[in-house]
């Protein structure tokens, strides 16, 4: 506290990110980063783009990352009008707050959900209420489908890892006709169903998606949001309001890299996919609760064992899980799919204690 902060920064209650240990090979599955690195494609791209004494960079990047959203629209089949690219989809999130969810209407969310809403509703003072997922952590649609200033869902959702099917994402839509429907889809493709086919039919729908999971990319910052072109013009005026270059020239490149490699996404993704079944039969044969997942992580909670000490035992031996002090989830361990090697490293440990 300092008397010379704002009234604004000394109530923000910040997100705090999984940590990030300074050690040089910790079994990291506390952020959701790819165990995997991006397409070489990628690298290539940087190179090519920074020249061999780094010349471009004197230059500010394309504001608009014009050739960045033609390739992601060409991939999705939508057009180049219809796509945002921010510093990463928190930016985007962050974005739709100010652009999109913010009335005198409070807007929906689920209870357990992306700790980052709380914490933009708060910052850009929009009003809001959380809506409990069911006992089994589902969203249920029917609670979304009153009057509100907007919906936003994760799907599928964090921490649990739940998806809903994209029938159930449209009666989420065409059922709230007065405002907007904000879909984070980070997690899409490790097995559900995106909704950018809706954008062409409904003109309140904005999805939200990141580079930095599937795509191996967490680290060049680089989200995306499909939607109506008038959606993605109020995007573009707060972010023209905010800072006309979020995303760097490498970024851009690296970007566009990777969504024009996607034979290597897909094999990436697949990976995750087969470890993520594997890990989650691990932990269920040690005892283990886990919550079906349709992510790169799982939620899992051990009947006899206190979730919080399980983590600390961890971070003993330098393996880093993500355990929320938050209600309903307190009792759970939500762990990042890492490559086999690493889960196993995770099993091992655990049997230990469990065991
Ligand atoms: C990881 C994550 C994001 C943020 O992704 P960035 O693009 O890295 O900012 C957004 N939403 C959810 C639900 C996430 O888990």
């Amino acid at each position: 506290m300092s008397r010379y902060w704002s009234d604004i920064v000394q109530h923000l209650t910040p997100y705090v990110p999984g940590e990030q240990p300074p050690l040089v090979n910790p079994v990291k599955l506390n952020a959701n980063e790819n165990p995997y690195p991006p397409s070489p494609r990628v690298v290539e791209a940087i190179r090519r783009e920074l020249g061999d004494s780094g010349e471009t960079l004197r230059l500010y990047p394309d504001s608009t990352a014009r050739k960045l959203r033609e390739t992601v629209a060409a991939h999705h089949g939508i057009s180049a009008d219809q796509v945002f690219v921010g510093n990463g989809s928190d930016e985007v999130l962050a974005h739709a707050f100010q652009a999109l969810l913010k009335h005198d209407t409070p807007i929906l969310f689920p209870d357990i959900t992306y700790s980052f809403y709380p914490t933009y509703a708060r910052l850009y003072d929009v009003a809001y209420q959380t809506v409990p997922v069911d006992e089994a952590f589902a969203i249920r649609v029917d609670d979304y489908l009153g009057p509100n200033g907007g919906v936003l869902i994760a799907n599928p959702n964090a921490p649990t890892g739940r998806a809903l099917p994209l029938s159930e994402i449209e009666r989420l839509v065409a059922g709230n006709p007065e405002s907007v429907v904000v879909v984070d889809e980070a997690y899409v493709d490790f097995g559900a169903q995106s909704a950018v086919s809706l954008i062409a039919k409904y003109a309140n729908l904005l999805i939200v998606q990141t580079v930095s999971k599937a795509r191996s990319l967490a680290g060049m910052r680089v989200g995306l949001a499909f939607g109506d072109a008038t959606l993605i013009d109020a995007l573009n005026r707060v972010k023209d309001s905010f800072n006309s270059y979020p995303l760097d020239r490498l970024a851009q490149a690296a970007a566009q890299a990777a969504y024009e490699d996607d034979a290597w996404f897909r094999a990436s993704c697949a990976k995750v996919i087969a470890s993520r079944e594997r890990l989650s039969a691990g932990l269920a044969e040690l005892g283990f609760g886990v919550v079906p997942s349709a992510t790169n992580f799982v939620l899992a909670t051990h009947p006899a064992h206190d979730a919080g000490q399980l983590a600390t035992r961890l971070r003993e031996r330098e393996i880093f899980v993500r355990h929320f002090k938050l209600p309903r989830i307190d009792a759970y361990l939500r762990i990042t799919v890492g490559t086999d090697a690493q889960c196993d490293a995770l099993l091992d440990a655990l049997r230990t204690y469990v065991g």
